[in-house]
């Protein structure tokens, strides 16, 4: 499947069904048996019996038109269908679907959000041509917000550093994460969170990809980068446990379809 191409207004008349991704609190509409989900492909939400207290064109996946819709905090799931979490439809939605699902998300959740202005406290309305939510009183203008988070593999050789949350099942261990503070580079943030939780220091940071994460609105930015000077020191609060790995000797890893597994599995490839 292609993926989306984004649009904002939409469509005046659509002749086939479109998608529609349908949130009740944090979880979506989809038909779904043991191991597939997919999305309601419906002229509109009426058709299902739901009401929308807001929605939003998406743009275009393939042949088909896509909506976000927030649905009434009394809504049922129509039948056949079930509002299940985000994560756990990982794997179990198509890549591109499961793409723009979090997309939707975001979306939805940055209007519930800002139903109101952050500068006078007046109520906010729709612009009529972009992704904004605009102050009738004082003319300020909210977009929906994206915080990029830096996410980095160290190596030393042949190994590789890995750390352990507190917030992680007991035995996962990943690479080292964190988000970007204002007036900072991405490399800059990436040195700056490795020295404060594991007191080390690298260099030749290098980009490796990026992958939206819609818990709520991060953006992973990924990196690796090379041990420069410093021996492991866990900071104690964020991460508990930090070790040198080598392809051979591995602890619990994250789930395939994050990038920091992917970053994780090219290392490995590049030392097999
Ligand atoms: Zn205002």
């Amino acid at each position: 499947m292609p993926s989306l191409i984004p649009g904002v207004i939409s469509p005046s008349s659509s002749p086939r069904p479109s998608l529609f991704f349908a949130f009740h609190n944090d979880r979506l509409l989809v038909e779904a048996d043991r191991s597939t989900a997919r999305i309601p492909c419906i002229r509109e939400l009426a058709e299902v019996g739901l009401e929308p207290v807001s929605q939003h064109y998406l743009g275009r996946l393939g042949q088909r038109h896509c909506f976000a819709a927030d649905v009434a905090r009394k809504a049922k799931a129509p039948d056949g269908m079930i509002f299940q979490g985000l994560r756990r439809l990982f794997g179990s939605l198509e890549e591109e679907l499961f793409q723009v699902a979090g997309r939707a998300f975001q979306i939805v959740d940055w209007e519930r959000t800002h139903q109101f202005c952050g500068r006078c406290g007046k109520p906010t309305r729709h612009h009529d041509t972009d992704r904004a939510r605009e102050c009738a009183a004082c003319g300020l203008l909210s977009f929906p917000r994206v915080s990029p988070a830096v996410i980095c593999l160290v190596e030393r050789g042949r190994e590789f550093l890995l750390a352990r949350n507190a917030r992680f099942p007991k035995s996962r261990y990943s690479i080292l994460a964190g988000f970007v503070e204002p007036g900072e580079t991405l490399e800059e943030a990436v040195a700056r969170e490795i020295r404060e939780e594991v007191g080390i220091e690298v260099g030749n940071i290098r980009y490796f990809g990026s992958q939206p994460w819609p818990f709520p609105h991060s953006l992973m930015v990924g990196f690796t980068a090379r041990h420069e000077s410093g021996e492991i020191r866990v900071d104690g609060e964020e991460i508990v446990d930090a070790g040198w790995y080598s392809p051979e000797n591995l602890p619990e890893l994250p789930d395939s379809i994050s990038i920091s597994r992917q970053i994780i599995d090219s290392f490995l490839g590049r030392h097999r």
